[in-house]
């Protein structure tokens, strides 16, 4: 098989976040919590208007010559949601399903989950419709390009900076990075995170999301007063995330009792040896075990429980049956908001996803800047920032929360929509 016909299979790994797609508006949905917690801040009535609008959405036309030598032309959607604060910055996904609606909803989420963090960045969100299963690598690189070219307009460091999502990776940001140095004319790595680290990413960004979860679960302990060494974990999902929060909360004194993925689970009640386990999944790929029943995981007697694969797993269903002190966010959108009422009346401590998975923008963050200033960091440089930030922003929603009498989540919504409420009010409305 040619390279040009090996199936972008082979190059991209295919995901299952489905967020936002069962529900008829995706955005609306979004934003009805944005809503509660812009109406428990008081936010000005302009002010509201203007942060319920996307500022630029962007159409295009994505022609491609098939390899069998036929014209197909897909769509491509990127907008803009808000830039306040500074270049916007979100994913670009590749997927059949992609709508205007999704993407624009997304790039609200990216707004909210920068400003919890306290990074420079607004918020955006890109995306193609397309099904890479059924793309050679060529064609895929094709549709990436002439997209690129396409949203050119937006693109910069100091305007629109993607990332991989859904379908996309650092094979891909290396295609994203080099249309755009071509037109620039120089290479401009800053334009893309996410990129493979000889080319301008950065270390410690795989490790970045299950390390946030990490960091913010150990912050929670302590905010509860449970020693860690005290503290069991059960994880669901033993992907990027799942795999780096067990092995980094096995590391720092935690006893990781479950772990799960689509193949099944694995329990011990005295504590997983989170390294052999490791080593078993680098050779199979897989748990392939079923020690307990995969769905009873979200049910066991542990101090946090770590959805971290997939959306809408905690529902009002099961929510009674969670017996975790703690839910730690890995996942997007694991918790309804039905759960989430049952969760806070039982007392269960959750840290949000917009919170709880932000270590992964925050390393993209670096990522741009480490660019921007052409001086590459250490991983324990890496590291010890995200820590900082991550722990900072941990204990502002844990403030804002207790001050508020609500719950982390609101909290977060608030601090966030606060932090770009402000930086509208001191720049002014132009003309
Ligand atoms: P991944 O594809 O690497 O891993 C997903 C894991 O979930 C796999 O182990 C898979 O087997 C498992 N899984 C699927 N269905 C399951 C089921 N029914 N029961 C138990 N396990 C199941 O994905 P990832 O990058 O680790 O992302 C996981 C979640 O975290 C997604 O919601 C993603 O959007 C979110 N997230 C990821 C990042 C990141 O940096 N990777 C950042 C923010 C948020």
């Amino acid at each position: 098989m040619t390279p040009e016909l090996s199936p972008a299979k082979s190059v991209i790994r295919m995901d299952r976040d489905t967020r936002f797609r069962a529900t008829d508006n995706p955005f609306e949905e979004m934003m009805s919590r944005f809503d509660s917690a812009a109406q428990l801040l008081g936010l000005d009535p302009g002010l509201y208007q203007v942060l319920r609008h996307a500022e630029k959405k962007l159409t295009v036309s994505v022609p491609i010559i098939r390899d069998d030598g036929h014209i197909e032309v897909f769509t491509g959607h990127r907008v803009i949601y808000n830039s306040a604060r500074g270049p916007g910055k979100g994913g670009i996904r590749f997927r059949p399903d992609v709508t205007l609606d999704e993407v624009t909803a997304l790039a609200a989420w990216m707004t909210w989950k920068c400003a919890v963090v306290n990074i420079p960045f607004g918020g955006a969100k890109g995306g193609v419709v397309c099904n890479p299963s059924e793309l050679s690598v060529g064609e895929l690189e094709r549709i990436t390009r002439r997209y690129t070219s396409g949203i050119m307009t937006l693109l910069g460091p100091d305007s629109d900076v993607p990332a991989p999502d859904v379908n996309t990776n650092e094979t891909v940001m290396a295609w994203i990075m080099d249309t755009y140095s071509m037109h620039a004319r120089h290479t401009v790595t800053s334009v893309v995170t996410g990129k493979p680290v000889v080319m301008g990413g950065s270390y410690g960004r795989r490790e970045a999301t299950g390390r946030g979860c990490m960091l913010t679960s150990q912050a929670a302990l302590a905010l509860l007063g449970i020693p860690v060494s005290t503290a069991r974990v059960a994880i669901q999902g033993f992907g990027n995330v799942g795999s780096v929060a067990a092995d980094l909360m096995s590391k720092n004194g935690m006893s990781v009792i479950a772990v799960s993925d689509h193949t099944g689970a694995l329990y011990n009640d005295r504590g997983l040896d989170i390294p052999d386990v490791l080593d078993w999944t680098k050779k199979n790929k897989y748990l392939e075990a079923e020690a307990i029943p995969g769905a009873d995981l979200l049910g066991l007697e542990c101090e946090v429980l770590v959805p971290a694969a997939l959306e809408n797993v905690i529902t009002s269903k099961n929510a009674e049956s969670i017996r975790a002190k703690v839910i730690c966010e890995g996942a997007n959108g694991p918790t309804t908001a039905g759960a989430d009422t049952i969760l806070a009346s039982n007392g269960v401590f959750i840290i949000p996803d917009i919170l709880a998975n932000a270590g992964g923008v925050t390393v993209s963050y670096f990522e741009w800047v480490q660019d921007r200033g052409g001086y590459f960091w250490d991983e324990a440089t890496v590291n010890n920032r995200l820590a900082l930030i991550m722990n900072r922003a941990f204990d502002e929603v844990a403030h804002m929360a207790a001050k508020h009498q609500v719950t982390m989540r609101t909290a977060s919504y608030m601090l966030a929509i606060d932090r770009v409420a402000e930086i509208h009010r001191l720049r002014g409305l132009y003309a």
